[in-house]
C-alpha cells in the first residue's frame, strides 16, 4: 500500500512498456503502488487526465493551470468548478506561484493563484500547490483566498522549515518528491525530518524528478518506493510504516473513504 501523490500521467515515458499506460500502471502496482492522483497542468490536458481517471479505479485527478504554463487570458473560475464536478476530480491544481523560473509575470499567476483557490474553497476539493522562491506571497495568498476546512498540500517541496510549520498550521500537507534522495539535498532532508508524519505526503513528479539511483532517467510512478524509502530512513519508521501513514493521510487530505 502506498500512494503517488502527484504524477503527470499524460507526460510518462511509455516506450518500456509498448506504449500502454495500464503496464506502467501494473508496474507501479507490483511495487505496492496501488494508487496515483494524476495532475492537470493547464486547459489542454484536463480532459486528458481526466479520461485515464476514468479508465482506472485506482487513479484520481485534478484540474487547474500550472503557474508557469498560465495564459494571458486566465482561465476563468466558472471553467475550473464544472472541470472540477467530476467525481474522480479530487483536487484542484497544480496551481501556486514559482518566481524562480518565471519572475516576470507575478502579477499574473498571483491571479491565477488567487482564482484557483476560490475554487478550491468554493467546491470543497483541496488544492495542490507549486511554489518557489514564492514564500511569502504563497502564505499570504493561502490566508486570503483559502478556506481553513479546505486546505492542501505543498507539492515536490523545497523551501525552508518556517515555510513549511507555517503551512502546517494552516492545515496543509508537504508532500516531498524524489529531491529528497539527492546528495546536495541535506537541508531538505532536516525539513523531512522535521514535518510531522500525519502531514506528510509522497510523490514522483514523474516524468521529472526520478529519485536515486535512477536520477536522470525518466521517472514513473513506482519510484515513489524510493522516495518512502528515504522518508523512513530519515524518520527511523519502518517503509510500512510510512506507506500505510502517507496512504492514510492522502484518505484525508482528499476526503477518500477506505
Ligand atoms: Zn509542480
Ligand atoms: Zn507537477
Amino acid at each position: 500500500m502506498l500512494v503517488d501523490s502527484h504524477c503527470h500521467l499524460d507526460r510518462i515515458n511509455l516506450d518500456p512498456y509498448d506504449g500502454d499506460l495500464a503496464a506502467a500502471v501494473d508496474a507501479a502496482g507490483q511495487r505496492g503502488v496501488d494508487r496515483l492522483l494524476c495532475i492537470g497542468i493547464d486547459m489542454g490536458n484536463a480532459p486528458d487526465v481526466i479520461a485515464i481517471a476514468e479508465r482506472f479505479n485506482n487513479i484520481y485527478a485534478s484540474v487547474g493551470v500550472h503557474p508557469l504554463d498560465i495564459s494571458d487570458d486566465l482561465c476563468p473560475e466558472d471553467t475550473l468548478l464544472k472541470l472540477a464536478d467530476h467525481p474522480k476530480v479530487v483536487a484542484i491544481g497544480e496551481t501556486g506561484l514559482d518566481y524562480y523560473y518565471s519572475s516576470d509575470n507575478k502579477a499574473a499567476q498571483q491571479q491565477s493563484f488567487a482564482r484557483h483557490l476560490r475554487v478550491s474553497a468554493q467546491c470543497g476539493k483541496p488544492i495542490v500547490v507549486h511554489t518557489r522562491n514564492a514564500r511569502e506571497d504563497t502564505l499570504a495568498l493561502i490566508q486570503e483566498h483559502g478556506n481553513p476546512n479546505v486546505a492542501g498540500v505543498l507539492h515536490c517541496f523545497t523551501e525552508s522549515w518556517e515555510m513549511a510549520e507555517a503551512a502546517i498550521e494552516m492545515g496543509y500537507y508537504i508532500s516531498f518528491s524524489g529531491i529528497i534522495t539527492f546528495k546536495n539535498a541535506e537541508e531538505l532532508r532536516e525539513v523531512v525530518r522535521r514535518v510531522p508524519m500525519e502531514r506528510l505526503l509522497v510523490e514522483t513528479d514523474s516524468p521529472y524528478l526520478a529519485p536515486v539511483p535512477y536520477r536522470g532517467k525518466k521517472n514513473e510512478p513506482k519510484y515513489v518506493v524510493e522516495v518512502a524509502e528515504c522518508v523512513a530512513e530519515l524518520k527511523g519508521l519502518s517503509f510500512a510504516d510510512v506507506a500505510s501513514q502517507t496512504s492514510r493521510n492522502f484518505d484525508q487530505l482528499f476526503h477518500l473513504g477506505a
